[in-house]
């Protein structure tokens, strides 16, 4: 593929480049990891990981509809735990991310940060009718060792708690974040452990990020992915399909497809229902059934995530 004459540049040169649209002190900052910078093909904004990490002014833009909080997330909040739907919760146990993805829902959201989740655990054991514990963030994977251990063995002593989720982006930027040190606090869970990441284009993928995923596979861990439908980025059915198959063909199970949520300044990410119906009918027919991720939007309100397709 063609690379510009820009050199690979680093981080710090990103800003400064001669590329039309780039938003140089956006309010969410800059944090692309190195990792995604070398796989990066083309240096504008046509290219699907430049486009989801470099600021761009589109992003300035206040459109009607798109909210800073657009799940309205507070209503269901106690500390840093949501509950939503039934016997499931989310943890967002950790504000940071390694990365930040300029569509991301949460971007204008302040970051608690803390590693005390006492309240919230109080409260998971107090509700029985909880039986899986969503740990998301931020990502989950960015707290130190010993507070994840410490987290997974207070969960551990709660009996209703049968399950706990991984939900995670940070492999991407960090294969190496799953050290033998890392694999070792997953064995000593007592509770079914799941893994979900989230990756939304093949050119984010590669062998050091497979292997990274094996790893937790071979403890006995289901790992699916989650990508979210970016316009300019991955709506199109030949990128799916790209994702899909390197997904299978490395054990992760495609599981969600979302429509974007409406956070301010990622209007230009945006990807119409009709259309995203579409690129699914079509990739219906390139997939195996068990490849085909569901489309799906988060609607507040509701008792579960809406299905779209199928
Ligand atoms: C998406 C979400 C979940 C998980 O939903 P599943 O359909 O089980 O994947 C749980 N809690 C909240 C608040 C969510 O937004
Ligand atoms: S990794 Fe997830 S939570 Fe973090 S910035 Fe990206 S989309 Fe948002």
């Amino acid at each position: 593929m063609k690379k510009t004459n820009v050199k690979t540049p680093c981080a710090r040169d990103l800003p400064f480049l001669p590329v039309k649209g780039i938003w140089k002190t956006p309010s969410f900052p800059w944090l692309i990891p190195q990792r995604f910078i070398d796989k990066i093909n083309t240096f504008d904004f046509n290219d699907p990981i430049f486009a989801q990490f470099v600021p761009s002014i589109l992003e300035k833009k206040k459109i009607k509809g798109f909210l800073q909080d657009p799940l309205h997330e507070k209503k269901y909040q106690t500390g840093v735990l949501i509950q939503k739907y039934h016997h499931r919760a989310l943890l967002c146990c950790s504000a940071s991310c390694a990365m930040h993805c300029r569509f991301c829902f949460r971007k204008n959201q302040p970051k608690i940060s803390t590693h005390n989740f006492d309240k919230e655990l109080q409260r998971i054991e107090e509700n029985r009718s909880l039986s899986e514990i969503i740990l998301s963030g931020g990502d989950p994977l960015m707290l130190p060792d010993t507070i994840f251990q410490q987290l997974l063995q207070n969960l551990d002593n709660i009996p209703h708690i049968t399950r706990i989720r991984i939900h995670t982006r940070m492999p991407l930027a960090h294969p190496e974040r799953i050290s033998a040190q890392f694999l070792k606090i997953l064995t000593k869970s007592q509770k079914q452990l799941i893994v979900v990441l989230h990756t939304n284009h093949a050119q984010e993928l590669d062998e050091a990020i497979f292997s990274s995923m094996h790893a937790i596979a071979s403890l006995g861990i289901p790992i699916f992915s989650q990508s979210v439908l970016l316009r300019g980025v991955n709506d199109t059915v030949e990128d799916l399909k790209t994702l899909c198959f390197q997904l299978i063909d490395h054990g992760i199970i495609p599981y969600y497809l979302h429509q974007l949520d409406k956070a301010e300044g990622t209007h230009h990410f945006q990807v119409s229902k009709s259309k995203g119906k579409k690129i699914m009918q079509e990739l219906q027919a390139e997939l195996p059934g068990y490849a085909l991720f569901r489309y799906v939007q988060d609607i507040s309100g509701k008792r579960s995530k809406t299905a779209l397709y199928p």
